[in-house]
């Protein structure tokens, strides 16, 4: 029980996190899988990031139906996640975002690509998910399991992709990691754009990925959590794994 409490309000600070780095608005989601079942995940009701508290985090079978709703509302998009928790065994947590700057590369066929050392990790090859192509004309929500599973599907065994004219999805191991992720993608979003206004882009080689990524761990991923605690105003615990 305390390791579930612990998770859950990890997952509240991950909320917060978003909000004040400026991934998440009113909109977006963060997700985890469920500590003592793999066959769930715990995700908040719907309610805008910034104002998510311990009792709003719900407990979601993968196929999107509620455990125990109390009367709260889900996210009409959950099936994001329960998807990806779905297709991939290896995924812990999933961020879903309307991040603004990466929107530009999700309708244009400019791709995004790790610009600088902290946008390694978003991978070195980041598909671009159209609803339109296998669902026509939607409201571009990922509504139902069908559209989540054929998300899932184009992300493949990656941790990123973005989602045309709508945002972005973020897949990880971790809570900490998918939000590391989806706060460098917004600034590598931002970066990328900046620096092909000014020409010529010398992105990162596949082989700097690589280097990146084996060596992105608590060592980082604390010294930002500590950072963002702070900023967020929530409380800081060092993460050994
Ligand atoms: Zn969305």
């Amino acid at each position: 029980m305390v390791r579930l409490d612990r998770l859950i309000e990890e997952l509240v600070t991950a909320n917060r996190i978003l909000a004040r780095e400026g991934v998440v608005d009113s909109f977006g989601h963060v997700s985890v899988r469920h500590p003592d079942n793999p066959q769930l995940y715990l995700l908040s009701c719907s309610r805008a990031p910034d104002c998510i508290e311990n009792d709003d985090i719900m407990a979601f079978a993968l196929d999107g139906a509620p455990v125990d709703a109390r009367g709260r509302a889900p996210y009409l998009e959950r099936f994001i996640h329960g998807a990806l928790y779905e297709a991939r065994p290896d995924v812990t947590s999933v961020v879903h975002n309307h991040s603004e700057s990466v929107i530009p590369f999700g309708v244009t066929g400019r791709k995004i690509k790790p610009i600088f050392h902290l946008g390694a990790g978003i991978g070195k090859d980041v598909p671009v998910w159209d609803s339109h192509d296998h669902f026509g004309d939607t409201a571009l929500l990922v509504e139902s399991m069908e559209m989540g599973r054929d998300l899932a599907k184009l992300i493949g065994a990656g941790a990123t992709a973005l989602m045309r004219g709508h945002g972005a999805t973020v897949a990880s191991k971790s809570i900490r990691q998918a939000v590391f992720i989806s706060v460098y993608l917004e600034v590598n979003a931002r970066l990328q754009k900046q620096a092909m206004e000014m020409g010529e882009v010398k992105f990162l080689t596949a082989g700097e990925v690589d280097k990146v990524a084996s060596r992105t761990g608590p060592y980082g991923i604390n010294r930002a959590w500590e950072n963002w605690c702070r900023r967020a105003g929530r409380s800081f615990e060092a993460d050994e794994a």
